[in-house]
């Protein structure tokens, strides 16, 4: 169920229909808008009866929800959501670029990638602290050392840290040190991940598993909302096919299929969408053409040395080609940003 409060409801009319769904042991998600405010409900086992909320001061409709999202779709908020980190955003105006290394691998490596990512004008920088590899015998990560890099490059570069969680205890870390959760294409159904990265402050950074749908991906987000977190960016990343000329298919045709249901921001990662170097440059042009809300971009100064993806790895100078090159495109592929006056607060 969706209330829907006029346009010029005001706070205390708006808090007056979250205590009366507080009441009924349900949780209400309020999403302030530009013309209105839209108030969600979830813990619901069945059908809610909408006579309850229609008579209440300020509201101007009630709406059963016959789709099986609650909170990711437009019905709830027709502005898109800019996900703010700091002084960057994700869904804006501006193109978000995240750029790094597959892993972090050195303080030296690690820095040059980030001086890269600096110059080119990006606000974020990615690198795995903890990989998910498909052989146990293969690079994982440094780990706790990674972090300390990690923290170094933050400092040094002022660059926002984006890095993926495995397992739970990854998220305290990631707030301790980082400024976006990333959660990879392996755990997408995590539900216990997902559940806690939903009771984070820090926003989320949701990659499309590796054969999900559009509706499982998009209903992963939902057990992040659900629990309050509503900075959610949806990250487009490839799926698994029959074809041999790529890791894995980037469906870009979700880009706008998502943009048709939900107001989340959707960024696209070119590198495992294609997995060879050659190809991330065309595809990441493909991916603001079709209106992504940014890239993610994996870049490393030695992409024959690295110990995870150095095949899809772009060099320092073939990334601030792209960089020029997208942002150029951008000029005209811009997606129409109305911005909510007021941001969501993770609950
Ligand atoms: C990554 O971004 O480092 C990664 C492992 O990607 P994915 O989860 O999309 O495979
Ligand atoms: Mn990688």
């Amino acid at each position: 169920m969706l209330i829907v409060m006029k346009p010029g409801a005001d706070a205390q009319e708006i808090d007056a229909v979250v205590n009366v769904i507080q009441e009924f042991g349900l949780r209400p998600h309020s999403m302030p808008g530009a013309t209105r405010t839209a108030i969600g409900i979830t813990g619901n086992q069945g059908p809610i009866d909408g006579r309850r909320f229609e008579n209440l001061p300020g509201v101007a409709e009630v709406i059963r929800v016959t789709k099986p999202y609650k909170l990711i779709t437009l019905d709830l908020r027709p502005e898109k959501t800019v996900v703010r980190v700091g002084n960057a955003t994700i869904g804006g105006s501006e193109l978000a670029i995240i750029a790094g290394p597959c892993a972090i691998e050195s303080h030296d490596q690690a820095f040059a990638v980030a001086e890269a990512v600096q110059q080119s004008g990006a606000r974020f920088f990615r690198g795995g602290v903890w990989k998910p590899r498909s052989s146990p015998y293969a690079f994982q990560g440094l780990g706790e050392k990674g972090w300390r890099i990690m923290s170094e490059v933050r400092e040094t570069f002022g660059l926002k840290i984006v890095t993926e969680a495995l397992e739970e205890p990854h998220i305290d870390l990631i707030e301790q040190y980082g400024d976006v959760i990333q959660i990879g294409a392996r755990n997408m159904q995590n539900f216990s991940l997902l559940r806690r990265a939903g009771r984070s402050q820090l926003p989320v950074l949701l990659k499309r598993g590796m054969a999900a749908t559009l509706e499982e991906w998009l209903l992963a987000a939902e057990y992040i909302m659900a629990e309050g977190n509503y900075n959610v960016i949806l990250c487009e990343r490839g799926v698994r096919t029959f074809t041999q000329h790529t890791r894995n298919t980037l469906d870009l045709a979700s880009v706008p299929a998502i943009r048709r249901i939900s107001h989340l921001p959707v960024i696209v990662d070119p590198s495992h969408g294609t997995g060879s170097a050659y190809m991330v440059t065309p595809l990441a042009r493909a991916g603001v053409a079709v209106g992504a809300d940014g890239l993610m971009v994996e870049v490393h100064d030695h992409p024959e040395l690295a110990l995870s993806d150095g095949a899809q790895a772009l060099t320092p100078s073939e990334y601030a080609q792209l960089v020029k090159e997208v942002r150029a495109l951008r000029e005209i592929a811009t997606p129409t940003v109305t911005e909510s006056p007021t941001q969501h607060q993770a609950a």
